[in-house]
């Protein structure tokens, strides 16, 4: 039987998200010589070809096969928010389909960091985000995900040294994909990314963190964890109503286990719903022994929903209350303030028309 490759939207093989073996049964298969996959996968993942016509070294009779026969994903760059506080870039893409998806690029003291979004809306429902307030439309394709960080790339011209998969969407329910995105990534054939410069944000879906830890790869894993007890964050997020906070930790503590990474934990500090003392203490509690960072950021407001971001000086208390239980905490720089900066915000704003 003939082996299924991944398809992209017009239903064609795609080829980006091919492995370098896929790539050498595919070049196999048209009868020309092995050395032409390794070419290829260097022009898609090396350089980060916009098209055949980039590809200098490869003959024309290959490139009119390859056009034939392949899909080759790339984005059009709808738009590009830039921040004025710092050099933050949202960035809007259309995706071949017509969908439209956002990234970020964020500039820091240590080096460019890209955060992506690993489906088109998403299906988790969090009360304070606005990537899932229309649901999902689909997941996005290994080659998607790896597209917006080779955009981003060559738009601004800097080096990318991380990755987070931070953006719309939820990397656990787009599973396969994102495990072959990660190799694709930190492939020493292609970006050569380092695993540990990756991270994936997740709600906690149980079962694939699990699934993830025994991949025995080196890649961060941060869990969205906003709120200390399950009636709490069953207020805030559906999928607490699948998994009791106490199942979610056991997967982060089995996944640290497994792969020595150290845990992040989000909170999104909501004012008056999750950012009293008690939440405080009940979060030391939870989290006290644990090697893990908590992530404290004020919530976004979205629009749609009266949350209200705790104040400066709340925070602070938030972070004292914490670090006198010796956890380990950071209250996030909102990067890109000035910008539709919330999950989600600019592709909503673009698909309202305003
Ligand atoms: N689905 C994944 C990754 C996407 S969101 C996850 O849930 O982790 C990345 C982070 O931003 C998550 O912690 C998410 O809960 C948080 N987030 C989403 N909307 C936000 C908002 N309006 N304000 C603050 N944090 C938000």
């Amino acid at each position: 039987m003939e082996k299924e490759y991944i398809l992209a939207t017009d239903n064609k093989i795609d080829l980006k998200s091919l492995d370098i073996d896929e790539l050498k049964e595919c070049i196999k298969g048209m009868n020309e010589p092995a050395f032409r996959a390794k070419q290829l996968f260097e022009w898609l993942h090396v350089k980060q070809a916009g098209g055949y016509d980039e590809m200098t070294n490869i003959p024309k009779s290959l490139k009119e096969k390859l056009a034939r026969d392949f899909s080759f994903t790339s984005l059009e760059v709808v738009e590009v928010q830039e921040s004025h506080i710092d050099e933050t870039k949202k960035f809007l893409f259309a995706l071949s389909d017509g969908n439209v998806i956002e990234s970020v690029f964020m500039k820091y003291r240590f080096g460019v960091s890209v955060c992506i979004s690993s489906q088109v809306g998403c299906r988790m429902g969090c009360k304070f985000c606005a990537s899932t307030l229309d649901g999902v439309v689909r997941n996005l394709l290994p080659s998607e995900m790896l597209d917006q960080i080779y955009s981003i790339a060559r738009y601004t011209g800097e080096k990318i040294g991380r990755v987070v998969v931070m953006g719309s969407g939820e990397p656990l329910d787009n599973y396969d994909n994102l495990l072959r995105f990660i190799k694709l990534l930190t492939d020493e054939n292609g970006m050569n990314l380092g695993q540990r410069n990756l991270t994936v944000s997740t709600c906690g879906i149980v079962p694939n963190i699990l699934r993830l830890a025994d991949e025995r790869l080196s890649i961060n894993l941060a869990l969205s964890l906003h709120a200390s007890n399950d009636q709490k964050r069953k207020e805030l997020m559906p999928i607490a109503n699948k998994y009791s906070i106490s199942e979610v930790l056991d997967a982060c503590k089995a996944y640290f286990e497994k792969t020595g990474r150290q845990l992040t934990f989000e909170y999104s500090l909501v004012a008056g719903v999750n950012d009293t003392e008690e939440d405080a203490r009940e979060l030391s509690a939870l989290l006290s022994g644990l090697n893990a960072v908590v992530n404290l950021i004020p919530v976004n407001p979205i629009k749609e929903r009266d949350f209200k971001p705790t104040d400066r000086s709340g925070a602070v208390a938030f972070k004292n209350k914490l670090e006198k239980s010796r956890i380990n905490v950071t209250i996030r720089r909102e990067m890109g303030r000035d910008i539709d900066g919330a999950c989600g915000q600019l592709r909503r704003r673009h698909l309202q028309g305003n």
